[in-house]
């Protein structure tokens, strides 16, 4: 019942308003019962001695009860809450108003006697109340006689027992009734203006709770949107809430589907892998064991193109693993380029010159043409040089003997393009979409001993590493060029 932070809220503001109604009526109570008593006992200040002037209580050292009663008579009749005692230096009460058996202390504490004689005493002053010793009241009290020596006070009780009665009644009646309504009335309302600006206030966080549900729900992987009414009013906690929500359900999202991308490449690599090493594997196996079942049987020169062909076969599989390894931490979210500054007509050169022999050997006519000036460019030497062999190696590898194949250098703006030309078969249209994609193998070559159908992903992946771009002009028949661009590097200069 109590879940939502709301109802919390709520019911936490209630208990507290309560209680400050309950302290509020308290505290009215009694300083509305000081101010009373103050009241009182200021404007009757004087009753005992205006008595005390008029009238002799004590004469000659006896009571004067003639007087007493007289006085308390007068007295009954403009205020009859009042009650007279006379007592004695000492306080003992020596006569009195009240009828026998009412009053139960013999002796007053004159403490309270002296505040109030004092020159300016603080009302309200409370004195004993002979007939209720638990009570204390408010008085009036004079000497007796006003002036000359002490031969005793006159104590006058101002609130006596009908006047505390009535005033009883009255604040049953009255006060508390009133209060009681004025308390009640106002928990009432500010209990549904509280109940209103928390709704308003927590409304917000609703908001904020039901786009987090609404992402649970879809299973951490859909954006969810954030109305603009949860920032409208500026930066608070909800809205910065709403701010870090926003970009953590981001990153989630992202990480999210990087992980999804990156399983799918690794089911892929797996099946690849497994698919490609499958074949010269198994093609080894069976030339090895027929080697072994027909040892005695075989002539030298079978045996031996039979392990030429065994050989062969491993060669494949070494160059396959070590593409696929080479893939895969090009493939690495984090790798490093080691950037430096290089010649790349220089570099040229030297892959060019490892390229000779194999030229020759395919009887293949193998050319370049460099321009003169800025060559340079940054990059990772190692990577864009193994990029330049695939080009180079497919060229030779693809192009019929007596064919040419020419590496060039053109400056283009402020990038250098690395040109392979060949005049070699050239690539079929249908083929030409996906030969950058990695194991895809053009129809004509699948036969192909040593192609792996990843070079090209290889190059593609450093060229893009690299911020340059890389395509293919061909045409069946006629050749193919590849270019790829990479941005020339320009030295500071230092004045
Ligand atoms: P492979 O190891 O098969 O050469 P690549 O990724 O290097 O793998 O090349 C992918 C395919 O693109 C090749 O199988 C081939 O069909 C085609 N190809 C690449 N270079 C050339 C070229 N210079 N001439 C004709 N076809 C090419």
């Amino acid at each position: 019942m109590f879940k939502t932070l709301y109802a919390r809220i709520a019911v936490v503001f209630l208990l507290l308003f309560l209680l400050a109604g309950l302290l509020f009526v308290l505290l009215a109570g009694i300083t509305n019962r000081l101010y009373l008593q103050q009241l009182d006992q200021q404007v009757n200040r004087h009753l005992a001695r205006d008595l005390v002037i008029r009238k002799f209580f004590i004469r000659d050292g006896q009571v004067n009860t003639a007087a007493l009663q007289e006085s308390f008579e007068q007295l009954m009749k403009i205020n009859p809450s009042i009650e007279l005692y006379l007592l004695d230096p000492a306080g003992r009460i020596l006569a009195y108003s009240a009828p026998p058996g009412r009053v139960k202390l013999e002796t007053v504490s004159l403490v309270p006697v002296r505040r109030f004689l004092a020159v300016n005493p603080e009302f309200p002053v409370l004195g004993d109340d002979p007939r209720h010793p638990e009570l204390q009241k408010t008085f009036s009290v004079s000497p007796v006689p006003a002036k000359g020596p002490l031969e005793g006070y006159l104590y006058i009780i101002l609130g006596g027992e009908q006047y505390q009665s009535v005033a009883d009644i009255l604040r049953r009646n009255y006060y508390f009734r009133l209060s009681a309504g004025v308390a009640v009335a106002g928990l009432v309302a500010v209990v549904l203006a509280g109940l209103f600006v928390f709704r308003l206030l927590t409304r917000r966080l609703r908001i904020l709770a039901t786009a987090m549900n609404e992402f649970k729900d879809g299973g951490f992987a859909t954006p969810v949107e954030l109305p603009d009414s949860l920032f409208h009013e500026g930066r608070d906690e909800i809205g910065q809430l709403g701010e870090i929500f926003h970009q953590m359900s981001g990153r989630i999202i992202h990480q999210f589907h990087q992980i999804r991308q990156e399983d799918q490449l690794r089911r892929e690599l797996v099946s690849n892998v497994s698919h490609d090493l499958r074949t010269p594997l198994s093609s080894l196996q069976g030339y090895l064991e027929t080697m072994k079942l027909k040892d005695s049987e075989m002539a030298p020169a079978e045996r031996r193109e039979h392990l030429e062909t065994a050989l062969r076969q491993t060669g494949r599989l070494s160059r396959l693993v070590n593409e696929l390894f080479e893939l895969a931490r090009l493939d690495a979210h984090d790798i490093q380029l080691n950037r430096e500054p290089f010649h790349l007509a220089e570099l040229l050169q030297d892959v060019v010159g490892k390229f000779r022999l194999a030229a020759q050997h395919h009887e293949v006519e193998l050319k370049m043409e460099t321009p003169g000036g800025n060559c340079f460019v940054e990059g990772d030497i190692g990577l864009i040089e193994r990029a330049i062999q695939n080009l180079l190696d497919n060229a030779i590898r693809y192009t019929p003997k007596g064919g040419t194949v020419v590496v060039a250098i053109v400056p283009d703006g402020n990038d250098l393009v690395l040109k392979v030309s060949d005049s070699g078969p050239g690539i079929d249209e249908g083929d030409l979409p996906h030969i950058f994609d990695r194991h895809y193998r053009a129809r004509r070559h699948l036969e192909e001993e040593n192609g792996t159908g990843l070079g090209l992903a290889i190059t593609k992946r450093v060229v893009d590493l690299h911020g340059g771009r890389i395509r293919v002009v061909s045409q069946p028949g006629t050749g193919s060029t590849f270019f790829f661009s990479l941005p020339q590097w320009v030295p500071l200069k230092i004045d």
